[in-house]
């Protein structure tokens, strides 16, 4: 896709997050997410004079461990327009880092690929020494208003690195590099004057691959830890769980008893996903624990937050027949 106009016009959904934050000193560590408003960073941007013409539109000014529906409908309602109308070649959302992957892998299960929808934010609040979020907005500016962008699905930018939202995680609490991509890793290096892509795009088709819904159903993850018990299995069925993922020890394993739990589970028609509790790695079927036998789904790539992710997208487009779930896994 390519855009004739000279200067790329992007559209800014702001959604708070550090990159919006604002400390009580430039050398403390506390401070409030999303305090500085979308309107007052763009001024900011603007004195870089960058080749971008920006619109911006808030969503929210919260921390993004605060997103949930509400946010999402608002952000994929703003997308979706954003991509049909002539007049917008590219959206830079602003968020948190805490729940970027989520944000950014849901919208890319949902929206066609097309125009560049790149999601961005800082480790460090605006004002602290050293922050980050100005250049990781250079960045996206450069990311979004860039042809070569498209078609690619939503893209995470920090760091000077593109991510496919697919792969990207949250892989450190502090550093400004925080972020990594599994199992492909960053598929461009990017500058407020440069932008490389080494990498070629994942997504296959240009189609949304589900539907938005009108509502996500409650997934709960269960973290396996040692000694414990199957309790925990019944308690989140108790609270109404439509699908459960396992975030598991290894290669998503768990105590025999809460195999056996999530596998009656599994068994009364709610879908369990095996993902690894590990920060790194495929969890594969039928390795220590036997799927075919449990009617479990195994997470392959994706890890606890993401699998929750497609698992609630799957539920809500009405797929819960464990093969299905697993071909869903199987391509991302
Ligand atoms: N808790 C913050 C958030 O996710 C952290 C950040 O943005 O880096 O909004």
């Amino acid at each position: 896709m390519t855009h004739a106009h000279p200067r790329p016009r992007i559209l800014v959904l702001g959604t708070g997050g550090t990159i919006a934050g604002a400390a009580r000193s430039r050398t403390g560590k506390a401070y409030g997410a999303g305090e500085v408003a979308l309107e007052t960073m763009l001024d900011e941007i603007g004195t870089l004079e960058l080749e971008a013409e920006l619109a911006a539109r808030p969503i929210a000014r919260i921390g993004s461990q605060d997103i949930g529906w509400k946010e999402w409908d608002a952000l994929h309602r703003e997308i979706a327009a954003a991509q049909a109308d002539p007049e917008i070649d590219g959206v830079i959302v602003t968020h948190g880092t805490d729940t970027a992957e989520e944000t950014a892998f849901l919208l890319d299960l949902t929206l066609p690929a097309g125009k560049p929808v790149v999601l961005v934010g800082a480790m460090r609040p605006s004002d602290a020494v050293g922050s980050d979020g100005m250049r990781n907005f250079a960045n996206a500016v450069r990311v979004a208003g860039d042809p070569e962008s498209a078609d690619r699905g939503v893209l995470v930018v920090m760091a000077d690195t593109v991510f496919a939202a697919a792969d990207v995680r949250k892989a450190a609490t502090a550093n400004v590099d925080a972020f990594r991509g599994y199992p492909r890793g960053p598929l461009a290096r990017v500058t407020p004057s440069s932008l490389d892509w080494f990498a070629p795009t994942h997504r296959t088709g240009s189609a949304a691959r589900f539907a938005w819904p009108d509502a996500l159903p409650r997934v709960g993850i269960l973290t396996a830890g040692a000694g414990m018990d199957e309790k925990p299995v019944e308690a989140l069925l108790g609270i109404g769980c439509a699908g459960l993922v396992l975030a598991g020890m290894g290669q998503g394993n768990a105590p025999q008893v809460v195999i056996e739990a999530l596998g009656q589970a599994a068994a009364g028609g709610v879908p369990v996903v095996r993902s690894a509790r590990v920060d790194e790695g495929m969890v594969d079927r039928n390795v220590e624990v036997d799927d075919d036998a449990h009617g479990f789904v195994a997470a392959r790539a994706l890890g606890p937050a993401k699998a929750r992710v497609l698992l609630m997208a799957l539920i809500a487009n009405g797929i819960t027949e464990p093969k299905r779930i697993q071909l869903a896994f199987d391509g991302r």
